[in-house]
């Protein structure tokens, strides 16, 4: 049950953003409820990711992106300290063929960007099939462990005084006197709360909101995606690895299960679609729904080509999730944020952040945005 019946804030999503969001505005002396569907906050692609802490390797054709990765890492990875895994070696390998970028490109934007890169040792580059791999360098990248992240947000959550609501649907929102009526579905109950501002951060759910508020839907691409957790060989125990940039892969730690994740550009996508060019299709209800066939001894096949011993990994599980981009993102790789302002009705932000570290950016236009009237 909501404590009160009207608030500043209601933020819908206790995703990472979400969460962060709810706490700035708390913070600010705002009285803020946050609303989650799940049963706990950051369950859903906050946790169902690959870990990485972005610093600009990944971005070798969008210099923004790389540049803001560049930009946020360090203030992301001394702000949240606790959660940050350093204490392995990341790599990035450049294949001789249909990689977009050669090593020497790489290499070269990454000095342009200062990004630290170096020649792996001979026993890494040895480690990489060579007549696939062109070149194999160092970087300094490193893994989040979403549970502890988890554990800060809830810290500062709890400290601004937010309010959280679990296990409570936001259904739809409606222009009323002084802001929005919000209408929330709890354990089957209907509830109706007025808030001031509501900001729609419901990642892969943004358009669920908006077509049932009967507001326009914003062009969202949607990926229904695998990650392989994995156990790798001794070799990688204490390493990340990237193949960069085309239809290759990453074996990532994933710290909160003391695993590896193995992604592939092939496999990880077992089925994409867009928001906004056809009927709309909840994107969670369709992954709960889809058939789960792992793809797996595909990815491993591939992937072993190119670094034998990972074919030596155990699959232990995998990550199921939607990953949800803009379609403007699709040609260069890039990873903006999505902010909108009263969208569709005043009072109503809807905030997506394509990466974990983009909070800075989304902290920074909620901020340019202004407080409350
Ligand atoms: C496969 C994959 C790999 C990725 N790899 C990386 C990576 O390595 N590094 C990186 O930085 N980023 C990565 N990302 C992106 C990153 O995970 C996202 O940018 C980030 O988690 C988005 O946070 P969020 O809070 O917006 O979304 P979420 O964590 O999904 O939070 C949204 C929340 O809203 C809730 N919700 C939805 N609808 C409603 C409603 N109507 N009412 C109430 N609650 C609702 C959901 O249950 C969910 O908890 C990856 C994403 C995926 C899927």
């Amino acid at each position: 049950m909501f404590q009160e019946s009207h608030y500043d804030c209601l933020v819908i999503g206790g995703g990472f953003f979400g969460s962060i969001l709810a706490s700035e505005l708390a913070g600010q002396g705002y009285r803020a409820v946050l609303c989650e569907k799940e049963d706990g906050l950051l369950q859903r692609a906050s946790y169902a990711n690959q870990a990485r802490v972005h610093n600009g390797y990944h971005y070798p054709r969008s210099v923004l992106t790389a540049l803001r990765s560049r930009v946020n890492f360090p203030r992301f990875t001394s702000e949240f300290q606790p959660a940050i895994v350093s204490d392995f070696r990341k790599l990035y390998a450049v294949p001789r063929r249909f990689s977009k970028v050669s090593a020497r490109q790489f290499r070269l934007f990454m000095e342009r960007i200062g990004a630290p890169i170096s020649r792996a040792t001979a026993s890494e580059v040895k480690l990489f099939n060579s007549e696939l791999i062109e070149d194999v360098f160092g970087v300094v990248e490193y893994a989040f462990d979403a549970v502890r992240l988890l554990a800060i947000c809830e810290e500062r959550l709890h400290r601004a005084g937010v309010e959280i609501q679990t296990r409570t649907r936001v259904e739809s929102v409606h222009a009323a006197e002084g802001g929005l009526r919000v209408v929330c579905t709890s354990d089957g109950d209907h509830t109706e709360v007025h808030a001031r501002r509501v900001l729609n951060c419901a990642y892969s759910q943004i358009n669920e909101l908006l077509d049932h508020s009967g507001l326009p839907m914003i062009r969202l691409k949607h990926e229904l995606t695998e990650l392989a957790l994995i156990e790798p060989p001794p070799e990688l125990r204490q390493a990340g690895v990237t193949v960069m940039c085309g239809p290759f892969f990453s074996c990532m730690p994933f710290p909160a299960k003391g695993l590896h994740t193995l992604s592939h550009v092939r496999y990880t996508p077992h089925a994409t679609w867009q928001d906004g060019t056809g009927p709309y299709t909840n994107a969670h209800d369709w992954f709960a729904a889809a058939p789960r066939r792992s793809r797996f001894p595909h990815m491993i096949r591939d992937a072993a080509r190119y670094l034998p011993c990972l074919g030596r990994s155990t699959h232990r599980e995998s990550l199921w999730e939607v990953k949800t981009v803009l379609p403007q993102s699709e040609g260069d790789d890039s990873r903006p944020i999505l902010f909108r302002r009263d969208h569709g009705v005043p009072g109503l932000t809807c905030i997506l952040g394509g990466k974990i570290d983009n909070i800075y950016d989304a902290v920074a236009e909620f901020t340019v945005d202004a407080a409350l009237p």
